[in-house]
C-alpha cells in the first residue's frame, strides 16, 4: 500500500472514500464533519438519518465506522467513524487505531481503493498531533488491506510536517 501526505481539504480529494471524523449522533458537527455535509450535501445526511434509525439508534460507537454515499464529493464514498475524545487520565488509543482499522475494513468491503483520512481526533476532539499521527500511520501501515492508495490530508502545514515527521520516523510495516 502506498501512503501519501497531502496539505488541503479532505473534501476535494478525488478519491474512493473519505473518511469522516464524524460524531456519533451521525448528525453532522463541526470541522471535517461539517465541511463534508456542506459540500457534499444533503443526501449524505438523508443516508446517515436511516442508518441511525435502522442500526445505531443509540449513535454510531466510538471506533465503529459505516458508509454512506457521498453525494455532490468528487468521492463516491464516505466513510464515518467516531474517534475518542482524548483524555489525560486514560489511554484511549486502542480507540483511535480502531477508527483507522474499521475503515479500512470498510473500504475492503466496498472494494474501494483509494481512501482518504483526515488527522481523526485531532480538531475537536482534543488529540495531540504528534500521537494522533503516529497511531494513524503505524495503524494504517500495519492492517492487512486491499485498498491500495490511502492519502492523510491534513488541513493545515503544522499538521503535515508532524505527519512528514511521523512517517520518518516509523518502522517499516
Ligand atoms: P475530531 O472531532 O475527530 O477532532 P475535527 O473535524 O474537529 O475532528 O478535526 C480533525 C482534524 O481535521 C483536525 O486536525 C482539523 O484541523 C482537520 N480538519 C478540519 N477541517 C478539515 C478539512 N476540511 N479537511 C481536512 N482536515 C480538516
Amino acid at each position: 500500500m502506498e501512503i501519501k501526505l497531502i496539505q488541503g481539504d479532505i473534501t476535494g480529494q478525488d478519491v474512493d472514500a473519505v473518511v469522516n471524523a464524524a460524531n456519533s449522533s451521525l448528525l453532522g458537527g463541526g470541522g471535517v464533519d461539517g465541511a463534508i455535509h456542506r459540500r457534499g450535501g444533503p443526501e449524505i445526511l438523508e443516508e446517515c438519518r436511516a442508518l441511525r434509525a435502522s442500526r445505531y439508534g443509540r449513535g454510531l460507537p466510538t471506533g465503529q465506522a459505516v458508509a454512506t454515499t457521498a453525494g455532490r464529493l468528487p468521492a463516491r464514498w464516505v466513510i464515518h467513524t467516531v474517534g475518542p475524545v482524548h483524555s489525560a487520565s486514560e489511554d484511549r488509543s486502542e480507540l483511535l487505531a480502531s477508527c483507522y482499522r474499521e475503515s479500512l475494513r470498510v473500504a475492503d468491503e466496498l472494494g474501494a481503493e483509494t481512501v482518504a483520512f483526515p488527522a481523526i481526533s485531532t480538531g475537536v476532539y482534543g488529540w495531540p498531533m504528534d500521537d494522533g499521527a503516529r497511531v494513524a500511520l503505524s495503524t494504517v501501515r500495519g492492517t492487512p488491506t486491499s485498498v491500495a492508495e490511502v492519502r492523510f490530508v491534513l488541513f493545515d502545514a503544522a499538521a503535515y510536517a508532524v505527519f512528514e515527521r511521523a512517517l520518518g520516523e516509523a518502522p517499516p510495516a
